[in-house]
């Protein structure tokens, strides 16, 4: 059962009424229970669990530190293109915004790998606005075949595709997807998704099931928090990540749950969320799933990025550009969003270390995957 079908089991209002009824004791009893469950979890989303924050700091950084040690994976997004044929109100690659579009050639997208690779990322995340007519599959899958010589992991975060034209990626090089549902709540979705293909819910709430189908390493699902209510959006993302957990559970599954940024257009979030509700859905989501990586990119400014390392973040960007050619090829275009913390590699790097994590740049390598699948692990005796 795909997620399109599982949600209708689950209705907003029930959620949503659940979370605001749970009392402290209904809290109390979640910080104890073990392992967690549905309703336990709702709990910890509630605003009764917020003078509950710091013991689900505690316990949330012990879970983490348990399950994943003290690293942090880095990552870098780079940006192919900003063409898009949809219109969503909260984005600066909305259709109807006048900026300047471009879609990278092969030689940008090298140049652009190549700066970040010098920097030491060996983790990337292909982004693109949705257009598959500027960004068509074999365009995507000629940049995999290339990168992955050079880098040990590529992600894409692009337009919803099929079962086959994900196979084809996968086939190519590209080991992760990421895909955001922005919003659960079908109306909120409806209303901020007006045009284009994007308009239509159950095939973008499918698309991480395609992506288990097709054999996508890692996973990677989030919500657009600020557009609806985030204790809901939360429980929904819970469900979700559960789901494709339970189906799809040769991959790695991670959770995003970025915050609204300011964009060309101006959109302002109706639903805001403040740094303590940040952390307590960060907490609720890391006793929910200890196995989850939980994601945090630039759009959040250094100082909460600093302070939510220990308390169960497990991937990081760091010096990210949002426009196709960002970081070398055209430094002046105007990007998806605008990123708070504008620290280098380097620097974020350090900062991690100072906190006694470790910054990890490589921890997997396709090697690993042609020996599960049985191959025997090539080892070049001139490298050795
Ligand atoms: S959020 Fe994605 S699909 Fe929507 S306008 Fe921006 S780039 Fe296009």
């Amino acid at each position: 059962m795909t997620f399109s079908q599982k949600i209708l089991e689950y209705p907003w209002d029930d959620l949503e009424n659940a979370i605001f009824q749970a009392s402290h004791r209904d809290v109390e009893y979640a910080l104890s229970a073990n392992p967690i469950l549905f309703k336990d979890f709702l709990a910890l989303l509630s605003p009764a669990a917020e003078p509950y924050l710091e013991t689900m700091a505690q316990i949330s950084h012990r879970v983490t530190v348990q399950r994943f040690g003290r690293v942090i994976q880095m990552y870098a997004p780079l940006y192919i293109s900003s063409e898009c044929t949809n219109s969503c109100v909260y984005c600066g690659f909305n259709r109807h915004n006048t900026i300047e579009r471009a879609t990278l050639t092969m030689d940008e997208v090298f140049t652009e790998a190549e700066e970040l690779s010098r920097a030491g990322f060996q983790h990337l995340l292909l982004v693109s606005g949705e257009s598959p007519r500027h960004v068509p599959v074999e365009y995507m899958a000629d940049i995999a075949k290339k990168l992955s010589t050079r880098f040990s992991s590529l992600a894409i975060e692009v337009y919803p595709m099929s079962t086959e034209s994900y196979s084809t990626l996968v086939n190519s090089g590209v080991d992760g997807l990421t895909v955001y549902q922005e919003t659960y709540h079908l109306g909120r979705y409806k209303e901020v998704h007006p045009a284009g293909r994007k308009k239509d819910y159950d095939w973008r709430i499918d698309t991480p099931d395609r992506g288990g189908q097709a054999g996508f390493r890692r996973l990677n699902i989030g919500a657009l928090l600020g557009l609806s209510n985030w204790r809901v959006e939360g429980a929904y993302l819970a469900l979700h990540a559960g789901s494709l957990a339970h189906l799809y559970w040769k991959s790695h599954l991670s959770i995003s749950f970025p915050r609204l940024r300011p964009a060309f257009g101006g959109y302002e979030p109706e639903f805001p969320v403040d740094d303590a509700q940040m952390v307590q859905l960060l907490c609720a989501l890391r006793l929910w799933m200890p196995e989850a990586g939980l994601v945090m990119s630039t759009r959040e400014p250094a100082s909460l990025r600093d302070h939510l390392i220990p308390l169960g973040i497990t991937h990081m960007s760091a010096g990210s550009k949002t426009a196709p050619g960002g970081y070398k090829t055209n430094r002046d275009r105007e990007g998806q969003f605008e990123v708070s913390d504008h620290r280098s590699p380097r620097e974020v790097s350090e900062m991690i270390l100072s906190r006694g994590y470790e910054p990890v740049w490589k921890d997997w390598d396709r090697a690993f995957l042609d020996h599960a699948l049985g191959h025997p692990l090539r080892i070049d005796s001139s490298e050795c």
